[in-house]
């Protein structure tokens, strides 16, 4: 018998029933709690079960108020999170807990495999993390640099909000606006007293569309340089949180906050993240400069920073230009579905069947995910966009793969969501290529959670992966979505039946690989400057410093001194990226390398992709990514193999 929860909400009654689960959770670890000898099969596992239910009771709501937003779900929603908010912080910080952890740790260590070792190393990390462990006064100090820290982060947000809305630029000559794509003049276009002029801001959508399509270069200048001195104010914020995060990390008992950024990821230490980003750096440059030549050739004057989007376009107009509305005829949303499942079952032994029942809209759908032929988890489908869906796409993990205090095993399911064209009576769905993409994407980070076969629900599927290492599965099934021999399974004509010709697909990839050296270095320029800049406190003279050393390395035009960028790098100073922006790239790397041993291997006779169901997706967060990429592939992560996905000869 499967175990899969018939998917339905009861908005009427679901605070009252989030309430008595809640307070029987509660009372259930008070009793947990008093246990005499505790063990991880008394204590670890019925606690972690508590979470477990909680979050299967709690993610329909949360899908719901996603995909079928309205008053009701909105209401509910906001009442929820501060009841399951409150009860989580109060675990998180329940001392009689983490003492729990430690004393099971030390007692029963030996006798414990290595997913229940992982359960605890995780569990009390992040105990550590947060410093519950230490004494009051170290407690307090934390306590006001987190509320210090929030403070400016919030402040950081609020100036280049504030000074992003306070800019425009108004275009009255006619030519100044010739080039940019209709939609974007009538966005810009107001009228004043009978005359049409044109209003350009520092909002992206506005400001992309100058700096990529506007022709006078005085006033790319003028926005370019409005852009990139927004919140001078900011400054003096990113000293002061600088400081307090170093010092943060010094009361956890780190070197500093890059050292303890890495204490939850993948990536080992502040070396090996240092020398992966300067060896890519390194050798993405030659090719970066042929890049930047092709452009510069289209200027009779040396190019500038406010050049390059602009430049950049005219080149791809030239030369690398997709007709998307070509290639949506290739890409009908079922025959994609449809393709993909045969691709994985192709690729990793994975079946999908469909299950016949009533969902929270006529147009998602479930499946059985089958693994060479036995029963592994449950997967919903709700690909078309709609007015009451939020935009975007993500994947939503419901169930865990695990056995509970009984022993029983519970399978997995999860949601994919994407916001596709929708199809109706008389038309169908056709996807950009872009749209293929997503959905490989999001399809990854689904398999990666369902083929999961650990038995402890706290490190099962996506559960307890490192931060560093989660776009790793999504990215890597997103490759074979530019590969040939996939392609050619499922990219055939809706109408006509023909495959999608090889010139096209070529064309696809050499799309993607547009500029993609100068791109690379741009993204590396950031992680460099954030990775390095948290190895020590800085004065905003030397974060500077710091700035133009780094881009000596990565940026082939040196920007305007007046250029600064730190004041409005929220990722870093308003965001979750502390230390943390090389992430990105670390993640594409190893989906980079597996992807090519697959490919190298002739795809669907590799022994690698089998291997790879059964290290990476079916192991999940049971261990750091770093020892089972290491399993994989039997090696170190080679970066090269980065460098040739993006079509870079390095
Ligand atoms: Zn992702």
């Amino acid at each position: 018998m499967h175990t899969f929860l018939p998917f339905q909400v009861d908005l009427e009654h679901f605070i009252e029933k989030l309430q008595n689960h809640i307070h029987a959770n509660t009372k259930q670890v008070e009793e947990l709690l008093a246990i005499e000898n505790k063990n991880y099969a008394n204590f670890v596992r019925p606690l972690g079960m508590l979470g477990e239910r909680l979050e299967e009771f709690f993610t329909p709501l949360s899908h719901i108020n996603a995909v079928c937003n309205s008053e009701k779900t909105q209401e509910i929603y906001a009442q929820a999170l501060p009841i399951i908010t409150e009860y989580s912080t109060q675990l998180s910080q329940n001392l009689a807990v983490y003492e729990a952890f430690k004393e099971i740790q030390a007692k029963e260590s030996e006798h414990l495999n290595q997913e229940q070792k992982r359960v605890l190393e995780l569990n009390i990390l992040h105990f550590e993390l947060s410093g519950a462990h230490l004494d009051a006064q170290t407690k307090e100090r934390l306590q006001e640099i987190n509320l210090r820290k929030s403070e400016l982060s919030n402040d950081f947000s609020q100036n280049l909000l504030d000074a992003t809305n306070a800019y425009e630029y108004i275009i009255t000559d006619p030519k100044d606006v010739e080039g940019l794509p209709q939609s974007d003049k009538e966005n810009a276009a107001f009228e004043d007293e009978g005359v049409t002029k044109y209003r350009f801001t520092l909002q992206m959508p506005s400001y992309i569309a100058y700096m990529t399509y506007g022709k006078n270069e005085t006033i790319r200048e003028e926005l370019y340089k409005a852009y990139v001195t927004r919140a001078p104010q900011n400054e003096a914020i990113v000293e002061e949180l600088l400081a307090l995060r170093a010092e943060m990390s010094k009361l956890l008992g780190y070197e500093n906050y890059a050292a303890y950024s890495l204490a939850s990821k993948m990536a080992p230490d502040t070396q090996s993240v240092l020398s992966f980003l300067q060896t890519l750096a390194a050798k993405s440059k030659k090719q970066a400069q042929n890049e930047l030549a092709q452009m510069q050739k289209l200027s009779q004057k040396p190019l500038r920073s406010f050049d390059t989007a602009y430049y950049g376009e005219l080149l791809k107009k030239e030369q690398y230009e997709l007709d998307e509305e070509l290639y949506r005829p290739y890409f009908e949303q079922q025959n994609v579905l449809r393709g993909m499942f045969e691709f994985l079952d192709k690729l990793f032994g994975i079946s999908f069947e469909k299950v016949e029942e009533p969902l929270w809209d006529p147009k998602a759908s479930a499946y059985y995910l089958y693994v060479q032929g036995t029963l592994k988890a449950k997967i919903y489908f709700d690909l078309e966009a709609r007015k009451s869906k939020r935009g975007g796409a993500w994947m939503h993990n419901w169930q865990s793969h695990c056995k509970d205090e009984a022993g029983k095993e519970h399978l997995a399911s999860a949601f994919v969501v994407c916001n596709f064209p929708p199809s109706s009576a008389n038309t169908k769905s056709l996807l950009r290529h872009d749209d293929v993409v997503t959905l490989f994407h999001e399809m990854g980070h689904t398999l990666h959670h369902l083929l999961s076969d650990v038995n402890e629900n706290e490190v099962s599927g996506v559960n307890g992966v490192e931060w560093d290492a989660v776009e790793f599965p999504s990215q890597f099934l997103e490759n074979f979505a530019y590969e040939r021999s996939v392609l050619q399974m499922f990219a055939k004509h809706y109408k006509t039946g023909e495959v999608l010709p090889d010139a096209m697909i070529q064309k696809l990839i050499d799309a993607k690989n547009f500029l993609s050296a100068l791109g690379m270095l741009r993204q590396l320029e950031f992680s460099l400057f954030d990775f390095l800049l948290h190895t020590k406190p800085h004065t905003a003279q030397e974060m500077q410093e710091l700035l133009d050393t780094i881009r000596k390395e990565t940026s082939l035009i040196s920007p305007p001194s007046y250029n600064k960028f730190q004041n409005g790098f929220s990722h870093i100073f308003a965001g979750g990226y502390a230390a943390g922006y090389y992430s990105y790239k670390w993640a594409e790397v190893l989906s980079a390398d597996a992807y090519y041993n697959i490919i190298d291997e002739g795809v669907f006779e590799s022994p690698t992709a089998k291997r790879y169901r059964d290290i990476i997706l079916s192991k999940g967060g049971s261990q750091s990514m770093q020892e089972l990429f290491f399993e994989l592939m039997q090696r170190e992560v080679n970066p090269q193999n980065l460098l040739r996905l993006n079509g870079i000869e390095g």
